[in-house]
């Protein structure tokens, strides 16, 4: 019998159950996965939350890795026993073994492990999309990357390095400094003490930055906002301490005719292209050492609801994986 973790109302981690579940054959573009790795992404705690709206009740979860088990009809770019791993479609990650349309899998080179992936898809393809296509960000550029010790900062220190970016990392704690400091953060500002603004305009002669990535939201908003030079690009990507508020176009204007976006990863790997792409630049990155991950954390499947309170309680760096 496989398992899932399984909840039927919105609300804190106690909500997640784990149940048994019957899995059954692949359909029609199906294939069934036996999971070796899954990962944890704040998102996941955000449709728990019910601040992302869902039909319930639900499975959850986004991301992992693990083996194919048997293919539905169609499906002959894929054989049992490939090495696979995903980071979209219908929730319902966390479980031992799930069905999933087969376009949504990418097959696992020699070199990058199943936590290794489990760790990286879906917060990887994540940093691929923002610093290559919503600001292809320029070898030499200073940017501001909030929350950076965490499972995208930590790809995103690495990733811009490796291309001759500084990143001027925010983080909430001194322990989290010194990650950041290691990944390659040109300056760290704890942002729960010090003036990220003020500080950004120290740092950058008083122009500010062209580009700040803040998966804060609420907590950050202004100050990003603040810590941009004119015509500069904010890209508001996550919720972590709460969504965003209504903002006026006039307050872009007034702070030098700026950009705002809230993109989503769905978005920009809604083809099979795209995803390939995408999954192909983090991949290769992997394999060659550009990135390295190890996972913070590892808990039992059955302790998807201990996962999410510390994820919740920013008791966690870099990536968290669940065991099935
Ligand atoms: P993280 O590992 O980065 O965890 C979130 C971090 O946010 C915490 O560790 C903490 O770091 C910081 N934080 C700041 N304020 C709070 C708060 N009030 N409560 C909790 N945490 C807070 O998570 P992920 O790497 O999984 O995701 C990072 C962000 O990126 C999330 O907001 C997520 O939703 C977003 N995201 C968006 C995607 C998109 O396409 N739009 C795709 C993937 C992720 P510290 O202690 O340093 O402050």
């Amino acid at each position: 019998m496989s398992q899932a973790i399984v909840f039927a109302e919105t609300g804190g981690p106690e909500t997640l159950r784990l149940q048994d579940v019957q899995v059954g054959q692949p359909g029609p573009g199906q294939a069934r996965i036996r999971h070796a790795a899954i990962g944890v992404n704040f998102i996941d705690t955000y449709y728990r939350s019910g601040l992302y709206p869902l039909s319930l009740p639900s499975g959850l979860g986004s991301e992992a890795a693990g083996v194919v088990e048997a293919v539905g009809e169609g499906v002959a770019w894929l054989r049992p026993g490939d090495r696979v791993a995903y980071a979209s479609g219908p929730l319902g990650a966390y479980a031992t073994e799930r069905l999933i349309a087969a376009e949504h899998l990418v097959k696992l080179p020699e070199g990058v492990s199943d936590d290794t992936a489990a760790c990286a898809m879906l917060q990887g393809m994540t940093v691929e999309y923002l610093v290559q296509r919503v600001f292809p960000v320029q070898p030499g550029q200073t940017v501001l990357w909030h929350a950076a010790a965490g499972g995208v900062g930590q790809i995103a220190l690495q990733w811009l390095s490796a291309m001759g970016v500084h990143v001027i990392a925010t983080v909430g704690s001194p322990a989290k400094a010194e990650i950041a400091r290691a990944l390659g953060a040109a300056h760290v500002i704890l942002y729960r003490e010090e003036n990220v603004a003020l500080r950004v305009r120290e740092i950058t002669g008083g122009k500010g930055v062209p580009v700040v990535f803040d998966s804060v939201g609420k907590d950050t908003f202004e100050a990003s906002l603040d810590s941009l030079g004119p015509r500069g690009v904010m890209v508001t990507f996550g919720n972590a301490s709460g969504p965003v508020p209504a903002v006026s176009p006039l307050e872009l204007t007034r702070r030098g005719s700026l950009f705002l976006t809230r993109p989503r990863l769905g978005d920009y790997i809604a083809t099979r292209a795209e995803l390939e792409a995408s999954s192909g630049a983090l991949l290769s990155r992997l394999r060659d050492g550009t990135i390295k991950l190890a996972p913070s954390r590892a808990y039992p499947l059955a302790e998807a609801a201990r996962a999410h309170r510390d994820l919740e309680a920013r008791q966690t760096t870099g990536s968290i994986i669940l065991r099935p």
